[in-house]
């Protein structure tokens, strides 16, 4: 794949020496190369404007995992860099059932209404198998689709859990350059994925169900310990009065975690995605959150965490992989297993040697 820096070069020498004599195929080559480098500057233009079809192409480039497409992603990215981080990124995750599509069609309906651009995109590592478990049919959520300032990107992936988070947090850039202002990231509970979409949102918010089971099912302490809000949703009809238990019991369990190093005390609350009741209290909820992040400037710090966290991790994921596809590596491993259970070898010594045949 030629850098830009390349095409550019390229096509300026045809430019400037039309005597050259292009064979067919490589006229043809830089031909493509001019209307691709044309295309990519009307697709990012078009995201800046904030339409919806450009955002989308980009986001399928993201998600192409196509090499060919490296160079235009990198482009489109820094051109779109300067103009995000303006949104507020709300993490939403539960079991499949409880009412994430039913719950975010709602949020995202009240908070259209009141002006805002809503995006709401979809972490799930697990579609490599289900093929799209979650937002994977736009129906879910009918009426916030169809609103012109609402987007809905349904999940098209299925690789690592850092592949889908790295997709993610540069579909977020996009969205948020394209002039969205609030984010939804929706994540099924069920796997790591909650993990990698708590460190790309500024909230996290659980939702659970009342009643028998759940308590089992659901609650993994990390999980618990994450969430900056637990709603308990399907509030409504006879589940009514156990919703209002459950609150009292989450209320105290949550008062046994360590608390929050921005000061916030995690809120229980009720909600009937249904009924649309129990809505507008969660917005209320992170209005006045995001407004006390901003003040003690814990929003700020955050972000800065988050994006340390994605450096570290990206640059370790990197040097981990290329240690273990080392071909000296592969051959030597399993020797050197051998001996450390030989007790030739200890496991310290042996990493040490590993490390430094990988650099030699
Ligand atoms: P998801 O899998 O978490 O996205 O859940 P869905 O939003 O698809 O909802 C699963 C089912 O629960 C659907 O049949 C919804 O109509 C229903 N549901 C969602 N929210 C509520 C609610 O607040 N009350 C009741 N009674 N049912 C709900």
């Amino acid at each position: 794949m030629p850098s830009s820096k390349n095409k550019k070069s390229a096509l300026q020498e045809t430019k400037s020496d039309p005597s050259i004599n292009l064979s067919k195929t490589s006229a043809e080559k830089i031909k493509a190369l001019r209307r691709k480098s044309k295309d990519i500057t009307k697709l990012t233009e078009g995201i800046l404007s904030g339409n919806k079809t450009d955002l989308s192409q980009a986001i399928t480039l993201i998600e192409s995992q196509s090499k060919r497409h490296t160079e235009d992603i990198k482009t489109i990215i820094s051109s779109c860099l300067p103009h995000s981080s303006k949104s507020l990124r709300i993490g939403i995750t539960g079991v499949p059932g409880v009412g994430k599509s039913t719950f975010i069609e709602q949020l995202g309906l009240l908070l259209v209404d009141r002006g805002h651009k809503v995006a709401v995109l979809a972490v799930d590592p697990s579609s490599s198998v289900t093929r799209g478990s979650i937002l994977g049919d736009k129906t879910r959520m009918e009426k916030l689709v169809q609103h012109p300032n609402a987007y809905i990107r349904p999940t098209a992936s299925g690789e690592s859990l850092g592949g889908v988070a790295r997709k993610t947090r540069e579909s977020i850039l996009l969205c948020e350059a394209a002039g969205y202002d609030i984010l939804l990231i929706e994540t099924v509970g069920v796997g790591q994925s909650e993990t990698a979409v708590h460190s790309m949102t500024d909230f996290f918010l659980l939702l659970k169900l009342a009643g028998a089971g759940d308590e089992l099912q659901g609650i993994k302490r990390g999980i618990i310990e994450m969430a900056d809000a637990i709603v308990i949703n399907k509030a409504d009809g006879e589940n009514v009065k156990a919703a209002k238990k459950a609150k009292v019991e989450f209320n105290r369990a949550l008062h046994m975690y360590p608390s929050k190093s921005n000061g916030w005390v995690p809120k229980v609350k009720l909600a009937s995605a249904l009924k649309n009741e129990g809505i507008e209290e969660v917005w209320d909820m992170l209005t006045d959150y995001f407004e006390k992040a901003k003040k003690n400037n814990y929003f700020e710090k955050k972000r800065a965490d988050q994006n340390k966290f994605w450096l570290t991790q990206t640059i370790e994921d990197s040097l981990k992989k290329e240690f273990y596809q080392n071909e000296v590596i592969k051959s030597e491993f399993p020797k050197i297993l051998q001996k450390i259970h030989n007790n030739n070898l200890s496991p310290f010594e042996a990493a040490e040697y590993l490390l430094s045949k990988a650099k030699s």
